[in-house]
């Protein structure tokens, strides 16, 4: 075959010139991913050859080989792991397969400076070679056959493709280094030494580093031993008394990339009908594809000592998509698929068990409240989605969840248990608000609230409806949503006849408002929530929240039913006298509807059907007062 010459996929290119063009001062990380690659290329070979032998001939060692030539500023990564063959090639070193990485791209290309450090967050694999290589050539031979490839590439809009004999399964590739002045020196001992180290220290296979050959004084060649780079055993499988702190911190920061420091973690060993270890993380950080729908679930699975895949969902439910770390069972077969690990009995136990570790370890964590508090900020919004995807671990995940609240400091978060203990005597329920962002903190349903010095929970998030809603109770207390229905606080006998009063007294206006607002309005009446504002809208206990329907328009649902809501006025309010005071004299209330129900939608951060109508309504009153 002659050789080929193919483009590389737009993306790809886009990455290559940003990795040709990089300014990134840690490019170090261009030998992280491609031991990393090596490592998971071993790892594929040892798995497949448990269903074909003939794929790993008894007594192979897997292994990872560093070679330097200082001279030719060579660099050359060897594995034996599963090789490649031409189409692999096209496919994994032309083409960019994972959305996540596209989506990478993309934001690289908006943003220029502050996407720098994403480079060293985010994997981003075999083109970070080109950070510090001005060629690159990938020799290949795939396990099970017999023809070798040679892939090369100067990092620019192309690559090639040729034929080219070799007897052993795996990958070599060499680098040639950039020979630019202020280019670093990655031929260097000691540099690759404390690199491998730093990133590489608990890879699962031997990293050897060859010396090159010296000439001594008297002219003789010296072959300097090779040098085994890492010697750690699977930390999991240690015991957690042996492990120190650092080293937990070291190995997450091998699995995850993240170059962050996990907020806690949990590490264990069952024995008994199961035996298994589990070390799981809590990245205090988000990891960035985790609003993703391909966002990874990070655990990767072991089978008596075989690594079997990343990623394994079976282990971690969807709102602990967060959680990084490792899983090893001795129980599992070592043939074990995605198919098999859905329905197995094993599994489902290890999951439970996991569950619960990391459950634990937040709940410990919790005891901090500053970091606790950091934490739910960052990852928080996922843990809710527990709420409604499951009823088992309800009572856990209650003790886990935080709010704002009217009583609240800036930047502190309150707990269940804390509401429940800060409750003052005669107050029955949890109250809550949900509402928009910038103005549930304000909105006139709270005075009463306030007044009475009754602490509400207040709530944003577009998933807070979804939880509400499976959140029944804490304790023996109940939720009450204090947007909808009536509000049932403890009146003295004063303030019931006065309330009845008040509905025979302002039901002409309440009759002429409905009159005005009938399309808008279901019911118009005296409220008991109000203190200072004139009106407010809540709703009725059956219907649609205004949240969640302005979160269904949001999400472009079109036939969104429109539901009516009930107008509350104040009664003490000097607008409610007055214009009390025109119904009952029978006059005309002129703008006065339009501009209250404008003003209590702007007031709980509705946007206006009709913002013209409102603003000549009120430029119309403002007008008359001026005059
Ligand atoms: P990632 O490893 O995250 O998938 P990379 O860009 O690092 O992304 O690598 C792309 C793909 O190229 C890998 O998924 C793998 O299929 C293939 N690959 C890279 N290096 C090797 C290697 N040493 N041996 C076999 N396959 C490799």
């Amino acid at each position: 075959m002659a050789t080929e010459k193919m483009e590389f996929q737009t993306e790809v290119r886009d990455m290559l010139n940003l990795m040709i063009n990089s300014l990134y001062s840690n490019k170090e990380i261009f030998l992280r991913e491609l031991v990393s690659n090596a490592a998971d290329a071993l790892d594929k070979r040892r798995f497949l050859s448990l269903s074909n032998a003939d794929l790993l001939p008894q007594g192979t060692q897997l292994r990872i080989d560093i070679d330097v030539n200082k001279d030719q500023k060579k660099l050359t990564i060897t594995d034996n792991g599963i090789g490649m063959n031409k189409e692999d090639l096209i496919n994994c070193l032309g083409t960019i397969a994972r959305s996540g990485t596209k989506n990478f791209i993309k934001n690289l290309k908006d943003a220029d400076k502050a996407s720098v450090d994403l480079i060293g967050q985010f994997g981003v694999g075999f083109y970070s070679i080109f950070m510090v290589a001005k060629k690159v050539e990938v020799l290949t031979l795939k396990a099970g056959e017999t023809q070798g490839y040679l892939w090369a590439s100067e990092g620019t809009g192309e690559f090639e493709i040729s034929e080219c004999p070799r007897n052993e399964v795996g990958t070599k590739i060499t680098l040639y280094l950039k020979d630019d002045e202020d280019s670093e020196d990655f031929t260097s001992e000691w540099r690759i030494k404390d690199i491998i180290k730093k990133y590489s220290g608990f890879v699962n296979y031997g990293i050897y580093f060859h010396p090159e050959q010296t000439t001594n004084d008297k002219g003789e060649i010296e072959v300097k031993d090779e040098e085994k780079l890492n010697d750690k055993t699977a930390l999991w499988r240690q015991s957690e008394k042996d492990v120190k702190e650092e080293e937990y911190k070291e190995f997450y920061n091998v699995i995850c990339h993240d170059g962050g420091e996990p907020a806690c973690w949990s590490h264990s060993h069952a024995e008994g009908s199961l035996e298994f270890w589990n070390l799981v993380y809590i990245p205090s950080k988000a990891p960035y594809n985790i609003w993703q729908n391909d966002a990874l679930h990070g655990l990767k699975l072991y089978v008596k000592k075989t690594f079997i895949m990343d990623d394994c969902k079976d282990l971690l439910p969807p709102w602990l998509r967060f959680v990084r770390g490792v899983v090893e069972s001795e129980d599992l077969p070592l043939n074990v698929s995605r198919e098999i690990l859905q329905s197995n009995k094993i599994v489902t136990n290890i999951r439970k068990h996991v569950i619960k570790k990391t459950l634990e370890a937040l709940q410990n964590m919790s005891k901090d409240e500053e970091k606790y508090t950091a934490w739910w900020k960052e990852l928080g919004m996922v843990l809710k989605e527990g709420f409604y995807m499951n009823w088992e671990h309800l009572d856990e995940l209650k003790k886990l969840i935080r709010f704002e609240s009217t009583k609240t400091e800036e930047g502190k978060l309150v707990s269940l248990e804390q509401y429940v203990d800060n409750m003052p005597e005669g107050q029955k329920e949890i109250y809550y608000l949900i509402g928009d962002k910038n103005a549930v903190k304000s909105n006139p349903m709270l005075e009463a609230f306030k007044a009475k010095g009754y602490e509400v929970l207040l709530m944003s998030d577009g998933i807070d409806e979804f939880m509400m809603s499976s959140l029944m109770e804490f304790g023996d207390k109940k939720f009450h949503d204090v947007s909808r229905g009536d509000v049932d606080f403890e009146k003295t006998e004063d303030e019931k006849k006065a309330e009845e009063a008040n509905k025979g007294i302002f039901k002409g206006l309440c009759e002429n408002l409905q009159k005005v607002l009938d399309e808008d309005i279901k019911e118009v009446r005296v409220s008991s929530r109000l203190k200072d504002s004139p009106c407010c809208l809540v709703t009725s206990d059956d219907a649609m929240s205004a949240q969640m329907e302005r979160m269904m328009k949001a999400m472009g649902q079109t036939n969104v039913p429109k539901s009516k809501r009930i107008l509350e006025i104040n009664p003490t309010h000097p607008i409610c006298e007055m214009l009390k005071a025109k119904a009952e004299a029978k006059e005309d209330l002129g703008d006065w509807p339009k501009a209250l129900y404008g003003q209590a939608l702007l007031a709980e951060g509705s946007p206006l059907p009709n913002p013209a109508e409102y603003v000549a309504a009120i430029t119309k009153l403002l007008t008359a007062a001026a005059k």
